[in-house]
């Protein structure tokens, strides 16, 4: 078995399922999470914490927690641990007497266990206060696809509470509950949304020669868009462009006038997230140049994510807090980046930190129906922040 955690977080893991598991019954989505803002400031205060800030970026939370030299302490005094609070548009499936009670709503990500750990360690620091400096806890809404810890920036929470270090954990499925790892470097991928319309003259199915078929320039983009990685792109930068959805027409009989698609990518840099960019573009223009049609892509279509990139002194300190918890055998410093995206990039940014995994044990995949968040799993959270803390701001 694992390294154990110490007593006084061991004795918090039955009231730190039953707060995971409200959460869980009451998952909200994106910006609108007034509940779970509510919940999480009003623990904060009751904490103890020295100033709690609600409403930054919309619904974010922001907490204050001075120990030893506490406010006097300059930025290089300071660090910023954040979790999420946002669930996602899925109709949970999985029976738990705790599911969702929201139809089409669930936290199928496990932000309520993010939370719910981050909550855990802001109570166990609070009592403790065994660390030199300030703590900012951030919980951020909208973490899915609407760079919520963004909006929270574009909102002063750097600006106003400068920190030397920004850390967060997200939980892992396949990897044992206990467990931990991290990714070196880029550990999640950029990504960005295009929606491309097509604009051709519909007609008869009969007789095409008097229309501008939409449609068979659209197959000409999605087929051209495959050329992108595999011809443009340098084989040594991953990179994914996918046409994810194309709508257009509804008769057997009827050419239509307009196409409408969209596209995905992942990339794992600035650069190549811009060359993607401009072949797309240049793709979807010069084909309907070519078919005769008239084309529109659009990219404002919520905020493209830059990669979420670790960086190494922050990675090693983590990778101690870590071990010291769950033992050396039980810490993965080697994962593999992933090319799903992350909204902490934004603060990574800005700030070095790390981001890091804790294991889910053997549920379902993030996002499928039937994840959940291992309550199992709670306790180590909390104590990877604790840890932390010492390390990050020793007393
Ligand atoms: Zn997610
Ligand atoms: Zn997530």
């Amino acid at each position: 078995m694992n390294a154990p955690v110490s007593n006084s977080i061991a004795a918090m893991i039955p009231e730190l399922t039953e707060w995971r598991r409200d959460l869980h019954r009451h998952p909200e989505l994106g910006y609108d999470v007034p509940r779970t803002a509510r919940i999480v400031a009003e623990r904060l205060r009751g904490f103890g914490f020295d100033d709690v800030i609600e409403g930054v970026g919309g619904t974010g939370v922001v907490g204050l927690l001075h120990g030893g030299s506490g406010p006097a302490a300059g930025p290089e005094k300071r660090v910023l641990f954040r979790a999420d609070m946002d669930a996602l548009p899925i109709h949970e499936a999985t029976g738990a007497a705790h599911a969702s009670g929201v139809a089409g709503r669930m936290h199928a990500c496990g932000h309520d266990g993010h939370t719910t750990m981050l909550l855990g360690a802001a109570r166990h620091l609070a009592e403790t206060r065994a660390f030199d400096g300030t703590l900012v806890f951030c919980f951020q809404p909208a973490e899915e696809g609407e760079a919520g810890a963004q909006a929270m920036i574009d909102d002063g929470m750097l600006a106003r509470f400068p920190v030397k270090g920004a850390y967060a954990v997200h939980n892992w499925p396949g990897m044992p509950v206990g467990a931990f790892g991290v990714v070196r470097g880029p550990a999640m991928a950029a990504t960005g949304k295009f929606l491309v319309t097509v604009e051709g003259v519909g007609g008869h199915a009969a007789f095409p020669h008097m229309a501008r078929d939409p449609v068979v320039a659209s197959a000409a983009i999605v087929s051209a868009a495959q050329t992108i990685v595999s011809r443009v792109v340098d084989p040594l930068d991953p990179a994914v462009v996918s046409i994810t959805s194309i709508h257009g027409g509804d008769a057997f009989n009827v050419i239509p006038d307009k196409v409408e698609m969209k596209c995905n990518y992942r990339c794992f840099s600035d650069a190549v997230g811009e060359t993607i960019e401009t072949e797309f573009r240049r793709i979807c223009a010069d084909t309907a140049a070519a078919f005769g049609v008239r084309v529109r892509v659009d990219a404002g279509f919520g905020k493209p994510y830059p990669p979420t990139v670790n960086h190494p002194a922050e990675t090693e300190t983590a990778l101690d807090a870590m071990r010291a918890v769950a033992g050396v055998h039980n810490v993965r410093d080697d994962l593999k980046p992933v090319m799903g995206a992350e909204d902490f990039a934004f603060v990574l940014r800005q700030v070095p930190g790390a981001y890091v995994f804790v294991g889910n044990g053997d549920s379902a995949m993030l996002h499928n129906p039937k994840y959940d968040f291992s309550d199992a799993a709670l306790p180590y959270g909390v104590a990877y922040w604790v840890e932390l803390a010492r390390r990050v701001l020793p007393a």
